[in-house]
């Protein structure tokens, strides 16, 4: 029996066929876990399962007209909505445009499905719009959700639904995948899953070229010219940070594992490095501070990230963290 093409998570794709198989798949399905760690290639292969007409094989097939009008967008019983960029919200309109397409009976389908991604940018009124939906489902209808994690949702929206907890991957496992699958070459495919922490959709991108490999390495350049600055150029640089909230997740994403080597260096854990490139600074950093005020820095720049994620100022936010951090001389 093949496989679904999903890198790692195991035990959820098993759980997934088998529902499935059974024909059991619930009506509410909420699949948490981090930026980039497969949230959404699981949901497309449960979905394409879902609707495949395909009988006595492997579902998806792959060849059928339902998996394929799917994989072309045009399946009349596949509905998506994500927020526009990742600083927006879901918007309540969105939520009754689900509604809607679930009201109608499939078209050709046993089922209807319906994505709703990066949930946790819901508002309110919008999950609260979610939730007749997800009390009264119709028979054939289907809703998934993606969200990062089930705490930044309505706790009345999480325990209507089945949850599926995605973990970060090892990094030989997203190694091994790069190798195997995208074709990456030994050495580089090593380094990106050092740099990946478990998000192997982070690692195929840079791998691809869809993600400048180097957006990690700005935010590692800003955090050492950073730490050389006084504090108005630190101010000036937390504004200009502010002004894009994507890029300013990937770059706290960066500063934490940039710390998390100042902490393994401080312990005398050098064979986990990360930033390797960066070793001198590090030490230079694991000089200057003691493991107290890096173990500081990292709950900060952890704090951080949930704040960003919970809309908080991000300028206010940059601005404390720089107030936070040592300067090397
Ligand atoms: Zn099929």
């Amino acid at each position: 029996m093949s496989q679904w093409p999903v890198v790692g998570h195991r035990w959820a794709v098993q759980q997934l066929r088998h529902a499935i198989e059974v024909g059991e798949v619930p009506h509410a399905l909420l699949i948490t876990g981090p930026e980039s760690v497969g949230k959404r290639t699981l949901a497309q292969q449960l979905i394409a399962a879902m609707l495949c007409r395909a009988t006595g094989e492997e579902r998806p097939c792959g060849r059928c007209p339902s998996c394929r009008k799917l994989a072309s967008g045009n399946h009349p019983d596949f509905y998506g909505v994500e927020s526009e960029d990742r600083t927006t919200h879901l918007r309540i309109e969105q939520i009754r445009d689900v509604e809607r397409f679930l009201t109608l009976t499939p078209n050709e389908s046993p089922c209807k499905v319906a994505l709703i991604s990066d949930f946790e940018r819901a508002t309110v009124g919008a999950a609260n719009a979610l939730l007749k939906t997800l009390e009264e489902p119709p028979t054939y209808a289907h809703l998934i959700l993606l969200a990062t994690d089930a705490d930044l949702l309505l706790p009345t929206i999480v325990s209507r639904a089945q949850q599926i907890v995605l973990r970060p991957l090892a990094s030989h496992e997203i190694e091994g995948a790069l190798i195997a699958t995208w074709g990456v070459e030994a050495g580089l495919a090593g380094r990106l899953a050092r740099l990946a922490g478990g998000r192997i959709g982070w690692a195929v991108r840079a791998a691809t070229g869809q993600e400048p490999q180097t957006q990690m390495e700005v935010a590692v350049e800003a955090l050492a010219s950073a730490l050389r600055e006084d504090l108005p150029s630190r101010f000036e640089r937390a504004q200009a940070l502010a002004r894009d909230t994507a890029t300013l997740a990937e770059t706290l994403e960066a500063w934490l594992t940039f710390w998390r080597d100042v902490l393994l260096l401080q312990t005398g854990n050098e064979v986990a490095l990360v930033n390797l490139e960066r070793r001198d600074l590090l030490g230079s950093i694991g000089k200057a501070v003691d493991i107290a005020m890096t173990l500081h820095i990292l709950a900060e720049l952890d704090h951080s990230q949930d704040a960003i994620l919970a809309n908080a100022n991000a300028q206010l936010l940059v601005e404390a963290l720089m107030l936070e951090l040592p300067t090397l001389s």
